[in-house]
């Protein structure tokens, strides 16, 4: 979307909106199924967390994607999308013994990351395929909060802990069909992804009957231009070839997955946003937005850099902004970033915004979640309506004194 297309969508529906390219995704799909071409049976589960809406499911699942989910409501959402369970996989951290069950009877396949749950699942359930999550212990990720392969993290069971892991199978008869690991997002280091890679087919030699490795995310996309990012054809290559080694020792093909979520999602959104007033302090240059943590918390959750442009004008001399938002706490998005003059009433473009932007949202400050628009084939659709102050009341119940 070229920036008169941005700024036609804000004209049309008002702000501030995310937009969300369908081309991009549809790219993105193209270009991790043409890297893993080497191998025979390849399976891209779209992790639904990174941005739920029901029409961007009904569409990666057209180009051939099955879902990730972490929570049953995750779940009926890419039931609601039309997607069979046989196509979603749940992973669950830290739920209910009850939710394990309840997506297990819908026909979804389960994750299993503790030996708890494991034990008493496969004791109830022992028919029921149930894949491991497997905690590697090799950091591959960014931000400290976005790494769960370390040694402190709450995700997985321990490849230390195989032996017992092992136990539990042959006391309970149950059936392991899969052995997963995800530690983490942005993988920048393709060498230590592939290290981590040879511990899962380790551990995948233990168990007889699997039918898929699943290798997780943390696909790193580049958030300007120039910036580094996963080289996704390499590591394609290297780990195919691998991939092929290892079912060949095996003695069976089996599927190759994933679950991308920025991957597939980050670059094909833009967060729209109307700049109220620019403040001049003693320091610096603020600009100040229609929006703030409550539309847009990764900048403040993860100090994660969105590049933003100026699309009221976008050849303006460039400048130093502070970028904030309206809300009455700190709501930093950028600081002494150079963007195109910025004049009060301007549109700016948040990019990377397709990612745990939305779905991240609140109503802090009373303030409503913005619209969702869908770009597809030149077209703007509303896939979700801005909020309104009924939203706001429709669940509370008023005491009177
Ligand atoms: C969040 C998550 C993903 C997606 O990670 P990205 O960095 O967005 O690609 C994949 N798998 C699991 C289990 C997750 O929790």
């Amino acid at each position: 979307m070229n920036d008169q297309e941005l700024l036609s969508v804000v004209q049309e529906y008002g702000g501030p909106l995310y937009v969300y390219d369908t081309a991009v995704m549809q790219a993105q799909y193209k270009r991790l199924q043409q890297a893993f071409t080497g191998v025979n049976k390849l399976r891209v589960h779209y992790a639904v967390k990174a941005l739920s809406n029901i029409s961007v499911l009904k569409y990666l699942h057209s180009l051939g994607a099955g879902m990730d989910t972490v929570s049953i409501q995750e779940v009926r959402l890419a039931l609601e999308a039309g997607i069979p369970a046989e196509e979603i996989i749940y992973t669950p951290n830290g739920v209910s013994m009850e939710e394990i069950e309840k997506a297990a009877s819908i026909g979804v396949q389960i994750n299993i990351d503790n030996l708890s749950v494991l034990e008493q699942f496969g004791t109830k359930h022992p028919k029921t395929p149930v894949c491991i999550r497997i905690n590697p212990h090799v950091m591959a990720g960014g931000n400290t909060n976005i790494s769960v392969g370390h040694i402190d993290s709450k995700f997985g069971i321990s490849i230390h802990q195989l032996p017992h892991i092992k136990r539990i199978v042959e006391n309970t008869g149950m059936w392991i069909n899969g052995i997963h690991m995800h530690t983490g997002s942005d993988i920048l280091d393709i060498e230590v992804f592939l290290y981590a890679s040879e511990i899962l087919f380790k551990a995948a030699e233990h168990f007889e009957d699997l039918e898929f490795i699943d290798f997780g995310s943390g696909f790193k996309v580049p958030y300007r231009e120039g910036d580094i990012e996963t080289n996704v054809e390499e590591f394609g290559e290297k780990l195919s070839h691998r991939f092929n080694e290892f079912c060949q020792s095996y003695g069976r093909d089996l599927t190759l997955a994933f679950e991308p979520g920025k991957f597939l999602v980050s670059q094909a959104g833009k967060f729209l946003a109307k700049v109220n007033v620019v403040k001049q302090t003693t320091s610096t240059v603020f600009a100040q937005v229609d929006s703030g943590f409550n539309h847009l918390i990764r900048p403040m959750l993860y100090g994660s850099q969105h590049y933003i442009s100026n699309i009221s004008n976008p050849d303006g001399r460039e400048r130093f902004y502070s970028v904030t938002g309206y809300i009455c706490e700190t709501d930093t998005f950028a600081n002494n970033r150079r963007i195109a003059e910025i004049r009060e009433g301007d549109i700016l473009a948040f990019h990377n915004a397709g990612a745990y932007c939305f779905t991240m949202a609140s109503n802090y400050n009373s303030r409503y979640r913005p619209a969702e628009i869908l770009w597809h084939k030149g077209k703007s659709h509303v896939i979700r309506e801005r909020e309104t102050f009924d939203d706001l009341i429709v669940k509370q119940k008023v005491l009177e004194f």
